[in-house]
């Protein structure tokens, strides 16, 4: 625990939004089975700030919700504000929770800190960012930002490039220049699947991700999630030929990160929660086990390299 600088929180599992391929939700339309809404409770994320003692960084993101939408949000970033070794907060989110106000007022709460930045993510213009990121207001993603922004806030633009927006990443950059965004920041590869539902009809739609080489994985998804390897842990199949996992792609190990889900348990990055590789619940020492090249599928699923 002594090596652990970055703290990744998952503060709740709601959110206001419906991007299909998010974990919360059955490709974009209706919540996942068995995914309760919840809020971490703000004594659990102080008690595991305590425990780490270089800790420097913690970022609000998760996996299941948005870290805008939980209802403790306030309580959880005063509680991060109030330690003097947290240097750096990031907060993650689609924009469109909240007011102008409440983001109007992030930089002076944050002031102390060496960086707060905020990360919208923006999959496109006002024509196209609602394909992806369903049940999101542009106009009020605007008004939040620009609140931010205007305030001295430093943001960042994050942008997943999909078919449907591909034509627009100038253009949505520009926006970002003219606003006073700090960076924007174009995550490629980052959602492989295709198709998608519909939020309020469950109409399929047709999103598919733009890969800029213009090599895609396999169109076959039957394997995905449907197979377990001796540990028990589900292999998901991205189609990849990995044998092995490079340390500096280890976001664990490179950052020396851990995260805490909505229910206080940790894990050695996001990608394992899935695997149900808590501390709590395995043995489980990443960085021997590349020593050792006993590589969990999930690492070579999600971070693995060929050369
Ligand atoms: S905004 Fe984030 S948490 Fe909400 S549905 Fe989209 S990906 Fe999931
Ligand atoms: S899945 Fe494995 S390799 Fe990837 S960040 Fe997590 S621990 Fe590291």
């Amino acid at each position: 625990m002594d090596d652990i600088t970055w703290l990744h929180i998952e503060p709740t599992t709601r959110c206001n939004a419906w991007c299909p391929f998010c974990s919360r939700n059955v490709d974009g339309f209706k919540l996942a089975p068995g995914l309760n809404l919840e809020d971490l409770p703000v004594e659990s994320l102080e008690k595991r700030i305590k425990e780490f003692p270089n800790l420097k960084a913690i970022q609000f993101c998760g996996i299941f919700g948005d870290p805008c939408a939980a209802k403790n949000i306030d309580a959880l970033l005063e509680c991060a504000f109030s330690f003097d070794k947290i240097k750096t907060v990031q907060i993650q989110t689609n924009g469109s929770l909240r007011k102008a106000e409440w983001y109007a007022g992030l930089p002076e709460r944050g002031k102390h800190l060496d960086l707060l930045q905020v990360w919208f993510a923006i999959d496109g213009t006002k024509e196209t960012n609602h394909i992806y990121r369903q049940g999101t207001s542009w106009d009020k993603i605007m008004e939040n930002a620009s609140a931010y922004i205007g305030a001295g806030g430093n943001a960042l633009w994050q942008f997943i490039p999909f078919e449907h927006n591909k034509d627009e990443i100038l253009e949505a950059f520009g926006i970002s220049q003219s606003m006073g965004f700090s960076q924007f920041r174009l995550f490629e590869n980052d959602r492989p699947k295709r198709g998608g539902k519909h939020y309020r009809t469950g109409e399929p739609l047709n999103i598919k991700p733009w890969y800029r080489d213009g090599k895609e994985p396999p169109e076959d998804t039957q394997f995905w999630g449907n197979t377990y390897n001796e540990r028990g842990e589900k292999y998901v199949n991205t189609g990849t030929l990995n044998t092995f996992v490079r340390e500096a792609n280890c976001q664990h190990l490179r950052e020396r990160s851990v995260y805490l889900d909505a229910k206080n348990n940790l894990y050695p990055c996001c990608f394992l929660w899935w695997a149900n590789c808590s501390y709590e619940n395995t043995h489980i020492n990443i960085q021997e086990e590349f020593q050792k090249k006993d590589y969990r599928n999930y690492c070579l699923s999600f971070c693995g390299s060929t050369k």
